[in-house]
């Protein structure tokens, strides 16, 4: 049984005046523990689609049915408010991902022993880096492990040293059977994580299946 199945999706942005459709009735089946990326250039739909599958975004057709928990790390921060201090933030990001106050009183010191910005706790966001939001992001969405991850370009955050310890904490998440929904710039990534791939092109499925064989059809389309 599919933990993650789409059904004729359709997706319209109101770009102006008119609608543009970014989504052309896709279908997708994921079965639990798989790890899929989603392959495209940019623009193409990938971020709107792991969107609407976290259930952030409504499609403007079609049908979404998830059989489980979701870890969605997709614009990492995105729900900060720049006024309010990173404390604040932690618990306001917290509460958006449905945690109460008990819970994130007990995680707190774990979240910002991650993001390693302990000494900038009671400042206000406006004063971060992109990177030192992305992390504190990251180090939100991280606390609990969920039956599947979404990860839109995220190991990009900070330098190397941070992301590798980013990929580390990925590595834990993924352990015990975790369905895994993948995009990266990195072609390296893809193929050592993810078993299968999905590959969007103007908001068209062009290919679903086996890693390299999608790859191959990819790069001819791309690079031949
Ligand atoms: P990708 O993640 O593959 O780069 P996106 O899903 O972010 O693609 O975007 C798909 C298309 O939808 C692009 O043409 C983008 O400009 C457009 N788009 C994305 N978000 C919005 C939005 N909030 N309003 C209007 N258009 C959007
Ligand atoms: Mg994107």
């Amino acid at each position: 049984m599919a933990i993650l199945k789409l059904t004729d999706i359709c997706k319209d942005y109101q770009q102006g005046k008119e609608p543009v459709r970014v989504l052309k009735n896709v279908d997708l089946n994921v079965e639990p523990g798989e790890y899929l990326a989603i392959m495209g250039p940019s623009g193409s739909g990938k971020s709107t689609l792991l969107k609407i599958l976290a259930g952030v975004m409504f499609p403007t057709q079609g049908d979404v049915s998830v059989r489980g928990s979701i870890a969605p790390l997709i614009e990492l921060g995105a729900g900060f408010d720049m006024e309010l201090t990173a404390k604040e933030n932690i618990y306001l990001n917290g509460a958006i991902l449905g945690y109460d106050r008990a819970f994130m009183d007990q995680h707190f010191e774990e979240i910002v022993e991650f993001s390693e910005l302990r000494e900038f706790i009671n400042v206000p966001l406006k004063n971060f880096s992109s990177g030192m939001i992305a992390r504190l992001g990251f180090a939100v969405a991280t606390i609990i492990k969920a039956e599947i991850l979404i990860v839109d370009e995220v190991l990009a955050v900070g330098d190397f040293r941070f992301q590798e310890k980013c990929k580390a904490k990925i590595a834990e998440l993924l352990s015990g059977g975790t369905t895994l929904l993948f995009v990266s710039h990195s072609a390296e990534q893809v193929k050592e994580l993810c078993s299968k791939a999905a590959w969007l092109d103007h908001g068209n499925l062009m290919a679903f299946g086996d890693t390299a064989e999608v790859y191959a059809m990819y790069e001819k389309k791309y690079n031949g």
